[in-house]
């Protein structure tokens, strides 16, 4: 091992720490994952730090020739799994994404009908997020918060008395489909784009569960990589424009309007998850399902109030939990990060601060990558049970969170299944 110096020292052994805190916890926050060891060895290549704007074949500089290969392979592989005729894998995540459609199918001035804050929706469309910025207007679809989704005919009507120029779906806490077929006469009507954020829901998606956007009415769908999708740090534009002109204004969005480096290691490393969707999905995105409906009904049976629990709690990785009884949603996520249990708090519908909301959300896709199923779900529910309704001391429950965690740190649903997931990769010697 070469002599370091103290701050290349500091920085190398808190990743370390970092690496085995992940190990040793229980990690559901629902837009976070874990990836394969072949993703990995793309990170690691030559294709970080190298360029290649501009589309493949029509590139800005030399030295593409593997590059445009890879990438060429991979716009396949992500039409063939979506079943769209478009795919750009140049945005370099998902809010980026979001702002080359902003670019590319708004100007200033312009409507755009999103969900609230409030009730779920993602910071990058809202007022003072990338819409807000980009001088969008917005206005905001009623929610019915019984169901935990849009409610369909007060959006009927908000759509076509206000003929929005995009109608956006999609949110942060996404725990039910969005009613894009209920609202397909509305969006023909007044020939609204439909754009589908599918942030968090993507890997659901490739994996054949929850809905089908982009066959049921969406023309653009933008995602991050990372969340329910178990790829790189990136993003993703999907579609079936309308025509031509809408393809390019797309694109002209990606680059030159919102990036210059595509992340050519973060892209290569895409292309793994694509294709490794396509083998492990199914079977993936099925289980992280069954997982976040066990978890919720194990969570309620024990006393927590799950939002929707007339509707099944959810159809998605995520649930919602209200725990304004138990000291509100900051006061219960700092306690369960002391026992090694990753959650964050999360606004409910009603909410008014972000800061001191009611709710935690929870969502099952990281533990699911690692191999849990039901049962698990409920080991999880009694350590939430002895730690904020039995009020146990942190301690104990953090031993035994430990002890449990030890069974489950090894990928499952990817080439090289078993490969540690959090391990450390040293360089040097
Ligand atoms: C997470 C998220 C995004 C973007 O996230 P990035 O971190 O930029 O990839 C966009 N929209 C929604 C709904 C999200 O939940």
């Amino acid at each position: 091992m070469p002599n370091l110096s103290r701050n290349a020292n500091f920085v190398r052994e808190k990743v370390m720490a970092h690496n085995r805190y992940f190990e040793e916890s229980i990690p559901l926050i629902a837009s976070e994952n874990v990836i394969s060891p072949l993703q990995r060895e793309m990170l690691n290549s030559d294709f970080n730090g190298r360029y290649a704007e501009g589309w493949v074949g029509h590139r800005y500089y030399q030295g593409n020739r593997f590059v445009d290969e890879v990438e060429t392979r991979g716009m396949e592989l992500a039409r063939r799994l979506f079943g769209c005729s478009f795919a750009d894998l140049r945005p370099i995540s998902g809010t980026v994404a979001n702002m080359a459609v902003l670019f590319g199918l708004t100007n200033p001035g312009d409507t755009i009908a999103t969900p609230a804050l409030a009730d779920g929706a993602h910071i990058s469309t809202a007022k003072f997020g990338a819409v807000g910025m980009r001088g969008v207007n917005t206005i905001n679809y009623p929610f019915d918060t019984e169901r935990m989704n849009i409610d369909i005919d007060g959006a009927i009507k908000m759509i076509r008395e206000k003929k929005p120029k995009v109608s956006l779906f999609g949110m942060s806490l996404f725990l039910f489909p969005a009613p894009l077929k209920e609202l397909s006469e509305a969006f023909i009507e007044t020939g609204t784009t439909v754009w589908y954020d599918g942030a968090h829901v993507l890997g659901l998606i490739a994996g054949k569960k929850f809905q089908a956007p982009l066959s049921e009415g969406a023309h653009v769908m933008t995602a991050s990589t990372h969340k329910t999708f178990p790829g790189p740090n990136h993003g993703i534009i999907l579609a079936n424009p309308r025509d031509e002109e809408m393809e390019k204004a797309l694109k002209r969005g990606v680059f030159p309007g919102v990036t210059s480096s595509h992340h050519l290691h973060e892209m290569a490393a895409l292309c793994i998850a694509l294709d490794e969707m396509q083998k492990f999905g199914r079977r993936y995105a099925s289980q992280i399902v069954k997982n976040s409906k066990a978890l919720a009904q194990s969570l309620y049976d024990r006393g927590f109030g799950v939002l929707a629990a007339d509707y099944g709690f959810t159809e998605s990785h995520t649930l919602a939990v209200n725990v304004q009884n138990l000291g509100g949603g900051s006061s219960c996520a700092e306690a369960l990060e002391k026992a090694n249990i990753v959650v964050n708090k999360n606004m409910l519908p009603g909410d008014e601060s972000s800061v001191h909301p009611s709710g935690l959300r929870l969502g099952t896709q990281e533990v699911t990558h690692l191999g849990m199923k039901e049962g698990e779900m409920s080991d999880i529910a009694s350590f939430f049970e002895r730690l904020l309704i039995r009020k146990e001391n942190i301690g104990s429950v953090r031993a035994d969170v430990i002890r449990f965690k030890r069974r489950f740190r090894k990928l499952k649903y990817c080439y090289g299944e078993n490969y540690p997931a959090y391990k450390f990769e040293h360089f040097l010697r």
